[in-house]
């Protein structure tokens, strides 16, 4: 499905071995994901020398790849089996959405950088991932038009959970976001079980912020 380039081949298999199970992360769907997703492809040129390193990278206009335990974390905490219909808030460089591709049925993703989700579906129309729809606006409000979700991922930080994405998360879904100030928050979990929604906090973690009509004000990014 995907390409792949020998150069990179073996440090994304040592990123895998050293940053992501060796912090813990079990799942063998996932662990498989992360091995086949060539993360160099999501980055700027500059950057491809640092794709597999312990950390989150810039991409342009301002924002950012998360590290990759923060991604495996993440789509871990969703617990896809593999029927899912998946949104996800913050295409980014489209690596994230790419890793969700292979765990879930379908993938949706919204980011508010028109040239940030254009080059995203660029890199995955290249990689011959054909799951993903891609969309530019303000993903706080979610994608109603494609709901209920089954899992939804928010990989901006929000002051609060926004209440369009608990409304279109399916009974027995998962959401998954950072919430909390504008420089360190807390991944939160929640569940929706028929029309009560529960969350546990799960790390402490460090997110560019989430715009928006339901996050934080425009111009704060
Ligand atoms: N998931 C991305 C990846 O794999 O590269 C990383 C995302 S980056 C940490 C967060 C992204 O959220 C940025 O690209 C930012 O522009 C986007 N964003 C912020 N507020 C948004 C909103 N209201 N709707 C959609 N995207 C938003």
């Amino acid at each position: 499905m995907i390409a792949q380039d020998p150069a990179f081949a073996e440090k994304r298999l040592a990123m895998v071995k050293e940053q992501i199970e060796r912090r813990g992360i079990r799942s063998p769907r996932l662990l498989e994901a992360l091995r086949t997703v060539p993360r160099h492809c999501f980055v700027p040129p500059d950057q491809q020398r640092w794709a597999y390193a312990d950390g989150a990278l810039r991409i342009g206009q301002g924002q950012t790849i998360s590290q990759p335990y923060i991604v495996a974390l993440m789509t871990d905490l969703l617990a896809l089996k593999g029927d899912e219909n998946v949104l996800e808030v913050g295409t980014g460089s489209g690596y994230q959405a790419a890793v969700l591709a292979q765990l879930a049925a379908q993938v949706y993703t919204i980011e508010r950088h028109a040239a940030l989700s254009q080059r995203a579906a660029a890199v995955l129309a290249d990689l011959g991932i054909r799951n993903v729809k891609f969309y530019v606006g303000d993903g706080t409000l979610g994608l109603p038009d494609h709901a209920p979700y089954q899992a939804i991922l928010v990989t901006a930080a929000a002051p609060r959970v926004p209440p369009a994405l608990l409304e279109q998360l399916d009974a027995g879904g998962r959401l998954v976001i950072p919430v909390g100030d504008r420089f360190r928050q807390v991944l939160q979990l929640w569940r929706r079980r028929g029309e009560q929604w529960d969350h546990d906090e799960i790390a402490p973690v460090a997110f560019v912020p989430l715009v928006g009509a339901q996050g934080w004000e425009t111009g704060k990014d």
